[in-house]
C-alpha cells in the first residue's frame, strides 16, 4: 500500500450550473493498491464522475463513487455548503458507483428493481471481494426504495426525471432534468468508447440510444468522461452520436479478418477529429476487451443489420 490519503481526496469538484455539481477522481493518481484490481483498474484508470443536483438544502446524489473515502469527501463537501438532507439515486449495480452507499446508510438510496436485486444477489461475493474481485465493500448497503421504468424526484419545484434504460447493463438509470435539458447519463455513454459488458444487448442498446436522443438533452454528463471536457460544462448529443456509430460498426465488422486487429481509431477517426469523443490511451485495453466479446458473440451468429449510422455534420 502507498499513501492513499492523497488519491482519494484529489477529488475536483466542478460547478455545471447554479445547481448541479459534478465531483471528478482519477485518471491522474496514485494508486490505492499495488495489485491489479477493480478500483486502480477500472474506475480511477478511466476516471469517475458522480453527480449533486441541490435546492436549498436539499440534494439528490448520483452514484456513491468507488470508494467510501470519495464518498464521504462529497458528503461532507456538500455538508459545508449547507446541504442537510441526502437522497442517493444509483446508476446501475456495478461496483465503480455504489461503493460509497454506507456514507447515506441513514438516508434513502433509490435505484431500478432490479438493480437492487442484482445488489442483493451479490451480496455476499460483493463483501467478500470475488464479485470484480478484491477489494471488498463491506457492508454492502442496499437501496431501500426502488421503481420501474420511470419515476420523478422533486427538489422544490425542479423535476428530475429517472429513467430506467438497457445500455450498457440492462439496470441502467439515467436522470433527466427537463427545465435544464441536462442528461446525467452514468455508464450509459463514455468518452473515449463504451464499455461493452453485456454483449448480447448490443442491439437493444443501440435502440435505447437513439431513446436517449429523443430527450434532446443539451448537457451530458457521463461517469466516465474526459474532465476537462465536464469542467467545460459536458457534452452534447454527439457523445450518443459517437456512442450509436461506435456499437454499429464494431459489430457490422464482427466477421472481418483482422477484426480483433482493428484499432480503437480505425472505428472513430472522424469523430475523434471532430471532437465529438476524445482520445484516451486507457481505453484502448477497453476497445481490445470489446472487441474479443464481440467476436465470441458473433462468431457463430448473423450479424445484425443496423439502419443507423451518424455521419458528420448531421
Ligand atoms: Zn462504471
Amino acid at each position: 500500500m502507498r499513501s492513499d490519503a492523497r488519491s482519494i481526496d484529489e477529488i475536483k469538484a466542478i460547478e455545471i450550473n447554479s445547481h448541479t455539481l459534478a465531483f471528478y477522481a482519477g485518471r491522474d493518481w496514485t494508486r490505492i493498491i499495488d495489485e491489479p484490481n477493480w478500483k486502480d483498474d477500472g474506475a480511477m484508470k478511466l476516471g469517475i464522475a458522480t453527480y449533486a443536483v441541490f435546492k436549498e438544502n436539499k440534494a439528490v446524489i448520483y452514484d456513491t463513487f468507488a470508494d467510501i473515502r470519495q464518498a464521504m469527501w462529497v458528503k461532507n463537501y456538500l455538508e459545508n455548503m449547507g446541504i442537510k438532507q441526502f437522497t442517493v439515486v444509483l446508476s446501475h449495480w456495478h461496483l465503480d458507483h455504489i461503493a460509497g452507499n454506507e456514507v447515506y446508510k441513514d438516508y434513502n438510496i433509490i435505484s431500478n428493481a432490479l438493480t437492487r436485486e442484482l445488489l442483493l444477489k451479490n451480496k455476499m461475493n460483493i463483501e467478500m471481494g470475488c464479485s470484480e474481485g478484491p477489494p471488498e465493500i463491506k457492508p454492502l448497503i442496499l437501496p431501500n426504495i426502488t421503481f420501474d421504468g420511470k419515476a420523478n424526484l422533486y427538489l422544490d419545484n425542479l423535476q428530475l426525471k429517472l429513467l430506467k434504460i438497457n445500455i450498457h447493463s440492462k439496470d441502467g438509470t439515467i436522470i433527466f432534468i427537463p427545465s435544464d435539458k441536462i442528461l446525467i447519463a452514468g455508464d450509459t455513454l463514455e468518452d473515449s468508447i463504451t464499455y461493452i459488458d453485456e454483449v448480447e444487448n448490443l442491439v437493444e442498446h443501440v435502440k435505447n440510444l437513439q431513446q436517449l436522443k429523443q430527450l434532446s438533452p443539451t448537457t451530458i454528463l457521463p461517469n466516465h468522461g474526459d474532465p476537462m471536457i465536464i469542467e467545460d460544462g459536458g457534452y452534447d448529443q454527439t457523445l450518443i452520436d459517437a456512442t450509436i456509430n461506435y456499437i454499429t460498426r464494431i459489430v457490422s465488422r464482427a466477421h472481418d479478418k483482422d477484426f480483433l486487429m482493428s484499432s480503437m481509431k480505425s472505428y472513430l477517426r472522424e469523430e475523434f477529429e471532430q471532437g465529438w469523443v476524445h482520445y484516451y490511451e486507457p481505453y484502448e485495453e477497453v476497445h481490445r476487451e470489446n472487441l474479443i466479446k464481440v467476436h465470441d458473440y458473433y462468431k457463430d451468429k448473423e450479424l445484425p443489420f443496423f439502419e443507423t449510422d451518424y455521419q458528420l455534420g448531421q
